[in-house]
């Protein structure tokens, strides 16, 4: 029998609920204890050196993630990758979800701070369809509080004013243009794809996929005993998790009914909830404790208590 797969993937990954039967693990984490070699990494390259640490083994890297987690990684596959160091690739790039929205009968937004960090890669070029086609305010805003601070005020102002232009509100990192080094990178070794994204559908060329010549790398192809296909429930939230309309903002976290009572960050349900940089997460970090539906019924209780 050949040695068992090495799967790495960024720390948070290892906690991200799946839907699988009750009696398999929902976690990368839950499989860890179950036995598979899962390894937590910080950087693409700690794949690169666990993969020659291992030359007999196959080492497969999740590679989930925006533009930004996808720079790194093309570059790493520039250098060159180790033979047995296999990739399983689900990017997604930003832009295209925003334009899914915008496109919709209902974006429920009426002005766009766009990612920093992302612009910061792919050049602000890529949110100028907000104004252009939308007429819409939009301000690029990045990891400082001025930096968010200006691009709210940005906004706020062009709204105020009736007018509508892109602000770059984050000049100290995004040039025009990006990075070009990285998105050279990313063309060379990446091809843009229809994608499915979780508890929301097909979004149309909204995914990265590895480029035809580097299919010995591509752990889809080589293992497709494991496609996606495989699991009927792949594209779906776990029962009751409103991530999705999180993520996309038609609901708040705390209008989700599992909030603050079954799901928590020591008992993450859906993805928002696991990562420092998840919604739910965000919304339990700036203290909210509960969901609007116990503030409610606490609060009917209450006067109930104060009429008796
Ligand atoms: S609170 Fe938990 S279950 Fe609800 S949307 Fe957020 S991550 Fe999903």
């Amino acid at each position: 029998m050949s040695e068992p797969v090495v799967l790495v993937a960024f720390g948070d990954m290892l906690r991200v609920p799946v839907n699988v039967p009750k009696n398999q693990p929902r976690s990368l984490e839950q499989a860890k204890a179950h036995g598979a070699d899962v390894r937590p990494i910080a950087s693409p390259m700690e794949a690169a050196a666990i993969a020659r640490n291992h030359p007999s083994r196959s080492v497969v890297f999740f590679v989930a993630g925006f533009e930004t987690t996808l720079a790194p990684v093309a570059a790493l596959i520039k250098q060159g990758l180790p033979k047995n160091l296999l990739l399983l690739v689900a990017g997604r790039l930003t832009w295209p979800a925003v334009a899914m929205l915008l496109q919709s009968e209902r974006p429920g937004f009426n002005a766009l701070i766009a990612p920093g960090h992302v612009a910061t890669v792919m050049g602000p070029e890529e949110w100028e369809f907000v104004v252009r086609d939308h007429h819409m305010p939009a301000a690029i805003g990045g990891f400082t509080s001025e930096s968010l601070l200006a691009a709210t005020y940005s906004t706020l102002r062009q709204i105020v004013d009736g007018r509508a232009f892109l602000d770059n509100c984050y000049g100290e990192s995004v040039r025009p243009g990006g990075n070009p080094t990285a998105r050279r990178c990313i063309a060379e070794t990446m091809q843009v794809v229809d994608a499915e994204w979780r508890g929301i559908g097909t979004i149309s060329k909204s995914g990265f996929q590895l480029r035809p010549e580097y299919a010995a790398h591509d752990a889809r192809l080589q293992f497709p005993a494991g496609a996606d296909e495989a699991r009927p429930r792949r594209g779906e939230m776990p029962p009751g998790c409103d991530c999705a309309r999180v993520i996309l903002g038609k609901v708040l976290p705390t209008d989700c009914r599992l909030y603050g009572s079954a799901c928590t960050p020591d008992t993450a349900i859906g993805p928002c909830m696991v990562s420092d940089e998840g919604a739910c997460h965000v919304w339990w970090s700036a203290g909210h404790r509960s969901n609007a539906r116990s503030r409610a019924t606490t609060s009917g209780s209450g006067r109930i208590a104060a009429r008796t």
